[in-house]
């Protein structure tokens, strides 16, 4: 057990049959499908779970499968393949789909699957400045509920109430059993789902995590927004193992996949890039006191505050906003892809601002910026995913840390 599971598990009590595999990642490696990388050494005593999380990847990613199948592609035996699976269809995870039609002479095999709909999840995204939003998703992330609670202002123990009358609602919805709550939420996010600083929430330290898991005895999971949305666009967009998401709303954050595993920092706050000062020009006073942050030319807010300040007539000003704003965001992550050598950056914000000049700009500038010969093929595009993001990437925090799938 790892040092962060120690502490998950020590601050929540696990009311579902079903183990917890890490902490809001996969904790498994199979040979197929986009699986997060587990951050530590499979050790013995974990064995159990990791064969039973490469089964139930083998199935998520590829879907009605026979246990012949199954042990070929894992590389477990078929004595273990049978047992796992007669546990998984104990538990009501996997279903047997019927026969195979062989060609081949012989008994035919039975083709099993992940029962997709044999558990909801509840996804909530607090990300929105005015709105607090939540779904019900199933196994493959599809949204079959809404429900939202305006945030008017509030903050504090109010907007804690909020999230747990979100959350009552849509548990009050479900018609299937609950596999756990993930969370996105604005701010530094430490691994136990303590919030430990968003501002506008006026959260220090709020143990968000263990104050669901207390009022709703399910599993939950609390992270960050931006790094819940990149964990979406690897799960069911198309992102690549090495790629940054940057998140542009209200702020501006990113969440940052290395080798297909989250990074963190050491502190949590891996991917706080909008209030890096970008420049030795000055700038604007952002709110942080700081002059010239990100977030002073990139924010929504702020953006649309400078588009307001040109003629609406005159295209050419408009655009010219838009790019130093790319420009910015350029100069920014300049320095990251250099480091990290990503392949891949991916923006997820209002499409009508962010896709056409602003990141055109911004490609430009990261070229102009970085080696050519190695980051010269880095793609930047928008999310596929659109505004549901975060709570799609709050459903595989869930299914990650419950069922090691992703
Ligand atoms: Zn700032």
């Amino acid at each position: 057990m790892t040092a962060s599971e120690v502490q998950r598990s020590s601050s929540r009590t696990e009311s579902s049959a079903l183990p917890a595999t890490g902490p809001g990642f996969a904790h498994g490696k199979a040979p197929q499908g986009r699986i997060l990388r587990p951050s530590a050494k499979v050790l013995p005593e974990h064995a159990r779970g990791h064969n039973r999380s490469l089964v139930l990847q083998t199935l998520y990613r590829e879907g009605s499968r026979s246990r012949a199948d199954i042990a070929r592609e894992t590389g477990l035996t078929r004595v273990t393949i049978s047992a796992l699976v007669a546990e998984l269809i104990a538990d009501g995870l996997v279903v047997e789909l019927g026969q195979r039609e062989e060609t081949r002479p012989g008994k035919p095999a039975t083709l099993l699957d992940l029962d997709r709909s044999a558990f909801v999840i509840v996804g909530l995204d607090l990300s929105e400045h005015s709105t607090f939003s939540g779904a019900l998703l199933d196994l493959d992330g599809a949204i079959s509920a809404r429900a939202e609670v305006a945030l008017a202002g509030s903050t504090g123990q109010d907007a804690v109430d909020k999230v747990i009358a979100l959350a009552a609602e849509l548990v009050d919805r479900a018609t299937a059993p609950i596999l756990g709550i993930g969370v996105g939420s604005p701010g530094v996010v430490d691994l136990g789902g303590v919030v430990l600083s968003a501002p506008n929430l006026g959260w220090n330290g709020m143990p968000l995590q263990s104050i669901l898991n207390d009022r709703f005895g399910v599993p939950v999971v609390v992270a960050n927004d931006a790094n819940a949305a990149v964990l979406a666009e690897h799960s069911f967009g198309a992102a690549d193992s090495d790629a940054m998401l940057i998140k542009i709303g209200h702020g501006v954050g990113a969440g940052l996949l290395l080798g297909g595993t989250p990074l963190f920092g050491s502190r949590f706050a891996a991917g706080e890039i909008g209030h890096v000062v970008v420049g030795t020009d000055g700038g604007e006073v952002c709110a942080c006191g700081k002059r010239g942050c990100l977030e002073t030319w990139l924010s929504i807010p702020n953006l649309i505050e400078r588009l307001d300040g040109v003629q609406p007539a005159d295209a050419r000003e408009r655009e010219a906003v838009l790019r130093e704003a790319g420009e910015r965001l350029g100069i920014a992550l300049a320095p990251v892809v250099g480091a990290l050598d990503l392949s891949e950056v991916i923006l997820s914000g209002p499409t009508e601002l962010l896709d056409g000049p602003l990141a055109a700009a911004t490609v430009e500038t990261l070229r102009a910026r970085t080696m050519a010969e190695f980051h010269g093929s880095l793609t930047l595009r928008m999310t596929t995913l659109g505004q549901d993001i975060v709570l799609r990437g709050a459903a595989v925090m869930v299914l990650s840390g419950q069922l090691g799938v992703s």
